[in-house]
């Protein structure tokens, strides 16, 4: 490493670097392309260690973290990845927007693979994991909002990035998130295509509460690996098919995220970055110490 390098790389790990732009990779994505002045933080949370070490580089000239989040190598399966840590750990590097990339299924014959989905809303049907910095916390309640789920000015970015990548995205739809590790039945595919769901997946609903509880912007892309098991070539796809669709997608999915950062605004201009302020129901003179202690990274700016 030349010598000034060498010094920028050392002032940044004495002094805490901030990182405003997150990004969380899924099954296909387990690196970024293109990062440069890379260096490896193992982030302790008071929910416990995220799903890997967060790799920060410069990308378009901005400092990025990076998470894979079933870890490098795949170790995680979605209801064993530990979100609060992933989310928090994200907070804590000073992120305010979250970009996720994952692998889904599609439930609508005009959504083929390797077309991407920027959803917009989400429908529950995890029932193994915690989604809340507030569950299991006594002495503070708190209900944020979450009827439009995603960052609407992030996702605007990323499908215009994705435009300007050549790649086809679909403006808003809905991503039913399961709880696997199996994959659904044909009986509850074709139930999820008659609520017009459009994509299926097992981990963003879950990020995205959380996202929100740390008032974090979120937007995901949903890159369509193959058809869920309702469609009658369903059976005829292999898992080389799959696998090449994933590693296209993955190709693609590289260029759209390198767009979005470097389009960017540097500072937000939507609301996401103040969920929390009439969240907080608790009288602020009864929450327990140990709760303000463990929630501090979540909850510091509205109770010091
Ligand atoms: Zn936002």
């Amino acid at each position: 490493m030349p010598k000034a390098n060498k010094k920028a790389a050392s002032a940044r790990g004495n002094k805490k670097e901030t990182v405003k732009i997150g990004i969380i990779g899924g099954s296909g994505l387990y690196h970024m392309d293109g990062l440069t002045d890379t260096r490896e933080v193992r982030v302790k949370t008071p929910f416990g260690d995220p799903s890997d070490a967060i790799v920060i580089g410069t990308l378009e000239g901005q400092r990025v973290a990076f998470l894979a989040r079933h870890g490098r190598g795949h170790l995680y399966s979605p209801t064993d990845i530990n979100y609060r840590a992933n989310i928090c750990a994200m907070k804590m590097l000073g992120v305010e927007r979250i970009l996720s990339v994952s692998a889904v299924g599609s439930l609508r014959d005009d959504l083929p693979p390797m077309d991407f989905l920027i959803a917009d809303q989400f429908f529950d049907r995890t029932r193994l994991r915690v989604s809340s910095f507030f569950v299991g916390e006594k002495g503070i309640v708190a209900h944020v909002g979450f009827d439009k789920p995603t960052c609407t000015h992030l996702s605007a970015h990323i499908a215009d990035a994705c435009d300007q990548a050549g790649v086809k995205a679909h403006r808003g739809g809905t991503y039913v998130c399961m709880e696997g590790p199996q994959f659904s039945t044909v009986a509850e595919s074709n139930t999820y295509r008659q609520l017009r769901f459009d994509v299926i997946g097992m981990t963003n609903l879950t990020e995205a509460k959380l996202a929100r509880e740390a008032e974090l912007c979120y937007a995901t892309i949903s890159m369509i690996t193959d058809y869920d098991c309702w469609h009658p070539q369903h059976d005829s796809v292999t898992v080389t098919e799959i696998i090449e669709n994933l590693s296209r997608n993955a190709a693609n999915v590289q260029r759209v995220l390198h767009g979005v950062v470097r389009a960017l605004p540097a500072e937000r201009s939507c609301k996401c970055g103040a969920a929390l302020a009439h969240a907080i129901l608790t009288d602020r003179k009864l929450i327990p110490a140990a709760a303000k202690k463990r929630l501090a990274p979540i909850i510091g700016k509205y109770i010091s």
